[in-house]
């Protein structure tokens, strides 16, 4: 059976190629993806493309563009078996994180990728990232439903679940990882899926819903020696601030100054969300191992758990923006909505 899948682009270095008569950077267009990729016409998929206009480098992406995103998602929905997204590297794991907290319902796969080096240069790796990215879209099991029904990642022979990914370097070919959740898929000579850590969905049938409301008021705090009292007090009594990420170390750790644990306990005072994520890439907030944790717990501080800081911001805009009642947010951030984090 042949699945049909819409290529959404919009922007980044996989858009790329080189104009042969300048050799400056020009915009590929995928519109004419048969022609310049003769052999997908192997694959056992139809695809159709939509460009985002104007594309966009992803270091300009605004939750604006997630909402323009998912509605297009939404409208196609029924159209398609899969989609693909080609995205900047950037700001990836935030996007894919976002779309990933506003569907409810997904029950088909949205699989982001984009490449390092222009898909229109030799050396690319752009074209088996968009190769893989759109069999893996496409995948179905023997019941013909689709092997990956949920917000994905991937680049360089890994699949991930895109709410677990980081971009990880500047340069290395395998710009993306997940440190706390394994791939959902290796790639090699073949596509070896890891079933039982793939998310499925309660029913096929259901409409996809979306959440579009993003809250401006989060902010993230990264820890590190020497932050000052009027630095904190300042960021934390900034107008309409409602919840920061604070990035700490190791295990959840912070000091255990006073001057510091006051200023964030008046803040959880005043009813700010304080969600405590760690600065290092891999493992997880426990608040109870150390002092330095366990008086962070006292005074209210939630614990993140192993999320990526994408997810952990992205989650609580999400949240916030639905403008339910700080009780209901504070439950929802102690639930995993979308396996973004392991208890
Ligand atoms: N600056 C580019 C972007 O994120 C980098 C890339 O696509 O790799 O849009």
């Amino acid at each position: 059976m042949r699945s049909s899948i819409l290529i959404i682009y919009t922007g980044g270095t996989i858009g790329m190629k080189t104009d042969p008569d300048t050799g400056t950077l020009v915009p590929f267009d995928f519109s004419a993806i048969y022609e310049e990729f003769p052999s997908l016409k192997r694959l056992k998929v139809d695809l159709d493309v939509h460009s985002l206009t104007p594309a966009i480098d992803s270091s300009n992406v605004q939750p604006k563009n997630w909402i323009h995103l998912s509605e297009l998602i939404r409208e196609k929905y029924d159209s398609y078996d899969g989609f693909v997204v080609l995205h900047g590297t950037d700001t990836m794991s935030y996007t894919a994180s976002a779309l990933s907290f506003m569907f409810e319902n997904l029950a088909k796969p949205v699989v982001f990728t984009g490449s390092q080096i222009p898909i229109g240069v030799l050396r690319t790796d752009g074209r088996e990232n968009l190769i893989t990215a759109i069999e893996i879209a496409g995948a179905r099991d023997a019941e013909g439903h689709p092997i990956v029904p949920e917000v994905s990642l991937y680049f360089q022979n890994h699949l991930f679940r895109a709410n677990r990914t980081t971009k990880r370097s500047a340069e290395a070919l395998s710009a993306f990882y997940s440190y706390n959740y394994p791939p959902l898929a290796d790639v090699g000579v073949n596509i070896s899926y890891n079933r039982s850590l793939i998310h499925q969905p309660k029913s096929y049938d259901e409409p996809l819903q979306i959440g579009t409301r993003f809250s401006e008021g989060v902010c993230v705090i990264k820890l590190f020696p020497g932050l000052t009292e009027q630095t904190l007090r300042g960021i934390l009594s900034i107008e309409g601030l409602k919840a920061v990420v604070l990035e700490t170390y190791g295990a959840g750790n912070a000091p255990t100054a006073d001057w510091f644990l006051r200023a964030l306990e008046e803040a959880i005072a005043r009813g700010m969300i304080i969600l405590n994520i760690t600065q290092c890439q891999g493992g997880a907030v426990a608040m109870d191992l150390y002092e330095t944790g366990l008086r962070l717990q006292q005074i209210g501080v939630m614990s993140g758990y192993d999320m990526t800081i994408e997810a952990a911001v992205t989650k609580l805009m999400y949240l916030i923006g639905s403008e339910a009642p700080s009780e209901v947010v504070k439950e929802q951030l102690k639930v995993s909505l979308r396996g973004e984090f392991t208890r």
